[in-house]
């Protein structure tokens, strides 16, 4: 709950460039400390932290004024005027607070267009009318709706949003009895989505809701929210188990691009937003790519709001894409995860295990297939190879420097459940931690361990898979010469 003195102070506000209808422009969005919203369920929300019910209708205007302020001083054409809630509900800003507020906006000659929001509950045609009224005629308003997903599970079960498909039909049919545009809040990569699913989450929701703002002839557009990390809420509880993380500042970029390609557009001309306000939260729990490019990325993907050139976008690049692509790939399934014995095993001072080994990677690659390693295990791998000669490493590196460019490995922490399973499951209990480790966290995701290790392969209760004996099989190209050279290392290990 806000503190007395923080009453008459805007909950957020942050600026950006938009595109209005093909042209360039400046935005302000504020969020105003309102007493909340009334619904107040939706999982990945955290505005009841900043929400007060002692807010009165001074503080609003309080607000308001410093709103007024600073769109005079920035002179914008956009303005998001968004509550803690629902703009809507009379509870939190009432009849005679919406008057105000927009009767005072429309005597700011720079603004263009103005942005409320609520839930579909709160709105009425007849509201949405009335705040047209306020503003000038040649002042766009603009009514959001957090739809969020197009697909049903998505958006009731995982996000709890209880918004029904016929809210956003009845939405769009309100905008159009009212004069008023339509926009609708889309996130990319709720909770339970992969990196993959994500994308394509957004992508289908974004061509339902232009297909559905044509079929209404109602001007539509959409504000992406890449999903940041909120506190208290069950997105957080996931994000500290490990079983979610924020998506690549990639990803939001490549959301754009497909929507651009669907709709065979290479300008978008401001049809698409991309919010990336942080609420001032800690990096790690916001969208990044390596660390290196984010900052650079984040910002391309900011002044993409204002000029809508999709070439832009497919312009951009940094080392860390081609390890977002291989993240992108391991949306599918992993059926099976290597540790440091089968990896190593490659090159192992017995051939008839080395060509085990060797072989079943031959395939993988072949097949085109994702495999997983835990990043100790893989830390594992380096130590083993560190240990080795300078003319050693020298010959191995180039190998596997090829191999894991051409090779799908999803190389992933241990998360909260794995290790759960690891410590608590009876089949593991009489194994070393670093094998509990790993093999409860194929346990965990489902598939088999590839491994050498002789006390694992005795086990038949296990999720554990043996390699074959057979005739050598041929690495593919020039990754065949590379691994002949690399045996300048040979190992003798069982872990
Ligand atoms: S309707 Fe909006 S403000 Fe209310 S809980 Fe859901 S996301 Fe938060
Ligand atoms: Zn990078």
């Amino acid at each position: 709950m806000a503190k007395d003195n923080t009453r008459n102070t805007l909950a957020f506000q942050t600026t950006t460039p938009i595109n209005i209808k093909g042209k360039l422009s400046k935005r302000l969005m504020c969020v105003y400390r309102t007493v909340g919203c009334a619904y107040g369920q939706c999982t990945m929300c955290d505005f009841a932290h900043y929400a007060d019910p002692k807010i009165k209708e001074s503080n609003l205007k309080a607000q308001h004024e410093e709103s007024i302020s600073n769109l005079r001083k920035g002179k914008y054409a956009q303005f998001d005027l968004l509550t803690l809630g629902n703009f809507f509900n009379d509870n939190e800003i009432s009849p005679k607070i919406r008057r105000y507020f927009l009767q005072t906006l429309s005597k700011i000659k720079t603004l263009k267009r103005i942005l409320i929001e609520s839930r579909r509950a709160y709105t009425t045609a007849d509201k949405l009318k009335k705040c047209k009224s306020y503003l000038r005629d040649d002042q766009i308003l603009e009514f959001a709706l957090g739809y969020e997903s197009s697909n049903e599970y998505i958006r009731n079960t995982i996000l709890k949003k209880a918004v029904p498909e016929e809210h956003l039909d009845q939405s769009l049919k309100m905008c159009k009895e009212a004069g008023v545009d339509f926009v609708s809040y889309v996130l990319i990569k709720p909770h339970h989505l992969s990196e993959a699913d994500g994308i394509r989450d957004s992508v289908d929701t974004a061509m339902h809701l232009f297909s559905k703002g044509n079929e209404y002839g109602v001007y539509t557009r959409i504000c992406f929210e890449p999903v940041f990390v909120t506190y208290e809420t069950p997105i957080e509880e996931y994000w500290k188990k490990g079983e979610y993380i924020p998506l690549q500042f990639w990803s939001t970029s490549q959301v754009m691009i497909n929507i651009a390609k669907k709709l065979k557009e290479t300008n978008t001309e401001g049809k698409l937003f991309i919010g990336l306000s942080d609420e001032n939260l800690s990096s790690e729990r916001f969208s990044q790519n390596c660390g290196v490019c984010d900052l650079k990325i984040k910002s391309e993907i900011q002044k993409f709001n204002g000029h809508q050139d999709i070439k832009q976008l497919n312009k951009l690049y940094h080392c860390c894409k081609e390890h977002w692509k291989k993240v992108l790939k391991g949306g599918e399934n992993i059926h099976e995860y290597v540790d440091a014995s089968s990896f190593l095993g490659m090159h192992h001072v017995e051939d008839k295990v080395r060509i085990a080994c060797k072989n079943f990677f031959v395939k993988k690659l072949s097949q085109n297939a994702t495999i997983g390693i835990s990043l100790e295990q893989m830390g594992k791998c380096t130590d083993t190879i560190w240990h080795c000669s300078e003319k050693e490493q020298k010959g191995y590196y180039p190998f596997m420097d090829k191999l894991n460019t051409e090779l799908k490995v999803v190389q992933s922490n241990y998360n909260e459940k794995d290790i759960q399973i690891s410590e608590t499951s009876n089949k593991l209990k009489d194994l070393r931690i670093v094998d509990r480790l790993k093999v409860g966290m194929v346990m965990n995701r489902g598939g088999n361990l590839v491994t050498i290790n002789p006390y694992l392969l005795t086990r038949k209760n296990l999720p554990i898979k043996e390699l074959k004996y057979g005739k050598e099989l041929k690495f593919p190209g020039k990754l065949e010469d590379l691994y002949k050279k690399s045996l300048a290392v040979r190992i003798c290990t069982k872990d």
